[in-house]
């Protein structure tokens, strides 16, 4: 790493102990950084990089309520204002039990570089809390909804801070939280939050856009070594709402879907996956996918705890959460024959297992890139509640796909013009970063 860099990486790492997602993050951005301060010593100057890892403002609160027992329950919550040089802060919501702060600022620090990408006026944040909605009633989910939003309103606004969905928030989640700050605010602001209902201000293509756009990005991807995803062997992790709709697209792109997850182990169904029944079972039901197995009879397998990236893929797209690909996944993904690898979910790939794909050749897409498409989305339906319009299917795809090929060229001619071709990693991080540090050198020291 360049020597400017180090300096100020060893500064973050020693001013944020123990945030080791965060640290992984700020490191992966900071590697492909050097040839770009090199031609920019104002940014050094200026202390961009100081000032790109430090949120512009962090807010940690306390969100109690009461389980259906009547029991009181106190969890934590998370805002982080990351960079708004490009536009409100935006970014989404996670409830896990993992969530602390460094898995926020790494999601936050992410959040900058890929809002950037999306060409979108957006800024960076991220939020969430360690609640853990597996096991909880609807009421339950809706009371801590509630105690979380009576807390955070006071942060947000659509020219603010706009949050969205995550892991463990979607529709249900967003519509609770919408509830509560019209309530406290006394005002329809459509525009404070992202992935709404349709029929109250949300946009056609938003539950799709994140799923949708990383296989769209993999099919650009591939389509540059001449050979598309059509006929492809295909292999997802996850079955929330990234997998499920990455695996619909990549099979309207004629691919073969053989396998997707959850948390306790993954299946394999030769004949192709099928992605209603995956939608049925975890996102209506909320249930486990061993049920998939259950439902779909012979020719079926379930394996429990074990890792997807055991079957053979041609295409595989981490789609379920951080740090889930190491080194060992990758080798054995190489060694199956792997070309393409796009990340759907953010940071699922260790650097390890990056370093692997990229040595072996195979075409990979980092998260901020390849699953732009959610976010880029919200920005639509943002557009869309200012101008109290609502779109089409057709032309919201469009523009997402517009979009989503927009980013991968970006992301390649910025590789091409420093030195690394088909090097995605580079092309994002330079051209993310670039874009924020103009912004904030025309903004002076804010
Ligand atoms: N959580 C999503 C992401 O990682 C979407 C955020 C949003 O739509 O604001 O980009």
């Amino acid at each position: 790493m360049h020597a400017e860099l180090l300096a100020v990486r060893d500064q973050v790492h020693a001013r944020n102990p123990g945030e080791v997602e965060f640290h992984q993050a700020v490191d992966e951005v900071f590697e492909s950084l050097g040839p770009v301060i090199e031609r920019h010593p104002e940014y050094v100057e200026a202390a961009v990089l100081e000032r790109l890892c430090e949120p512009e403002r962090q807010i940690i609160f306390r969100v109690p309520w009461t389980d259906d027992s009547g029991r009181v329950q106190i969890n934590r919550g998370f805002r982080v204002e990351y960079n708004s040089a490009l536009g409100p802060y935006k970014g989404g919501l996670r409830f896990h039990p993992s969530v602390y702060l460094g898995i926020v600022k790494f999601l936050g620090f992410e959040q900058i570089f890929k809002n950037a990408l999306t060409g979108m006026p957006i800024g960076g944040g991220k939020g969430g809390s360690d609640f853990d909605p597996r096991g909880r009633s609807k009421a339950e989910v809706m009371r801590f909804c509630q105690s979380f939003m009576t807390e955070l309103y006071r942060h947000l606004g659509e020219h603010t801070d706009v949050p969205a969905g995550d892991i463990g928030v979607g529709g249900r989640e967003i519509g609770y939280l919408f509830g509560q700050y019209k309530r406290i605010t006394n005002r329809y602001e459509s525009g404070v939050l992202t992935g709404k209902g349709l029929s109250w201000g949300g946009s056609l293509v938003r539950p799709e856009a994140t799923g949708y756009g990383t296989v769209l990005f993999a099919n650009e991807m591939a389509k540059t070594r001449g050979r598309s995803l059509e006929e492809r062997r295909v292999v997802v992790s996850g079955s929330g709402n990234v997998a499920i709709y990455a695996m619909a697209k990549a099979q309207q792109l004629g691919a073969n879907v053989v396998a997707c997850s959850d948390s306790d182990g993954f299946v394999v169904d030769e004949g192709g996956i099928d992605v209603d029944l995956v939608r049925q079972i975890k996102e209506v039901e909320r249930g486990r996918l061993k049920e998939y197995a259950v439902r779909r009879g012979a020719g079926v397998s379930y394996v429990e705890g074990a890792s997807v990236w055991d079957v053979n893929a041609e295409v595989a797209l981490p789609c379920a959460t951080q740090n889930e690909v190491g080194e060992a996944a990758a080798t054995r993904l190489v060694a199956s024959g792997v070309t393409v690898v796009a990340e759907g979910a953010n940071m699922p790939c260790t650097p390890e297992a990056i370093a692997v794909f990229q040595s072996a050749g195979v075409l990979f897409a980092p998260g901020k890139a390849a699953n732009a498409g959610g976010v880029a989305t919200s920005a639509l339906e943002m557009q869309q509640n200012a101008s109290r319009d609502s779109w089409t299917f057709e032309y919201t795809e469009q523009r997402l796909t517009e979009i989503m090929v927009g980013i991968h060229d970006r992301c390649a001619q910025t590789a091409e013009e420093y030195g690394a071709p088909s090097n995605y990693v580079l092309g994002a991080n330079i051209s993310g970063f670039v874009k924020v540090a103009e912004a904030m050198l025309a903004q002076g020291l804010v």
